[in-house]
């Protein structure tokens, strides 16, 4: 029987480069997203992969969210906390409100979803928790003070839960990213990219999304049941941890 797995915020960028490459490894997938359906619509209809739309920061919509992937497709055994934005700004002139969604996404949310699937998991004895960080998460990125903060809480929330689930045969890990190519990163203009960005990647380009996917197809496999409270980096060698 497959595995269910639910990637937040896998209907485009990163989470559909991780949605597609679990269906390929075999798992039933469900990709949640916020509000853009033109592009949900359109990821379904390519890949054929269930879509749902709630937002991570609200508890509630979270806990009715995931009971209707469970009762269509099984109980959730793979988490992937992948949806996240940016709202940058110089901390001199960043708003409460643009420190507030950031960390209610990019953190809270994984208080959100995960604990609606941690007692099955632990009931289950199975379960897989995949937080999806980022390398600004590692060195701090000026600008992002609320991004950087909610990513390296990303880090803590991993390790300390790593330990209360290991008893019960969940793993919880975390994978850092650096540049990636998604829409956000291709938006950086070709001359910034090539005399600003590529010189700090000693690989010498920026990633793909299913490089990013790999890690998670490999982090959720049975027999990776050994690694958890981990980090992967996969930077290009940008920041060495
Ligand atoms: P994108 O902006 O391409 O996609 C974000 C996804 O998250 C979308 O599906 C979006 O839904 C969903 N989402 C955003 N906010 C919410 C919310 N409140 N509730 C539910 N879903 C939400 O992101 P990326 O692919 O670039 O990034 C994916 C993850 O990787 C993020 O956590 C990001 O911080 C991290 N990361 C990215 C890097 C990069 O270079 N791209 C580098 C390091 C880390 P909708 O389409 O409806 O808006």
């Amino acid at each position: 029987m497959s595995r269910v797995a639910l990637v937040t915020g896998g209907t485009r960028g990163i989470g559909a480069a991780i949605a597609m490459a679990l269906r390929n490894a075999g798992y039933k997938v469900a990709a949640t997203y916020a509000g853009n359906d033109e592009k949900a619509q359109a990821f379904h209809g390519v890949t054929g992969i269930a879509v749902y739309r709630w937002d991570v920061t609200d508890y509630d919509a979270c806990g009715a969210g995931i009971a209707k992937v469970e009762a269509e497709l099984g109980p959730v055994e793979i988490l992937v906390n992948n949806a996240g934005i940016t709202r940058d700004a110089m901390f001199h002139k960043m708003t409460p409100q643009q420190w507030h969604e950031v960390v209610n996404t990019n953190l809270s949310g994984l208080f959100n979803m995960t604990h609606h699937v941690w007692s099955g998991m632990r009931d289950r004895s199975f379960g897989r928790v995949i937080n999806i960080s980022s390398i600004n998460g590692q060195k701090g990125q000026m600008g992002q003070v609320n991004y950087s903060a909610a990513k390296a809480g990303d880090l803590g929330f991993t390790k300390a839960l790593a330990q209360e689930g290991a008893s019960k045969n969940i793993t919880v890990n975390a994978i850092c990213p650096g540049y990636i190519a998604t829409e956000m990163v291709l938006a950086v203009p070709e001359k910034v990219m090539k005399e600003r960005v590529l010189p700090q990647i000693p690989i010498g380009r920026i990633g793909d999304p299913e490089e990013i996917a790999r890690c998670v197809v490999f982090l959720a496999a049975d027999d990776a049941g050994f690694i958890t409270g981990s980090t992967i980096t996969a930077n290009g060698g940008q920041f060495v941890v």
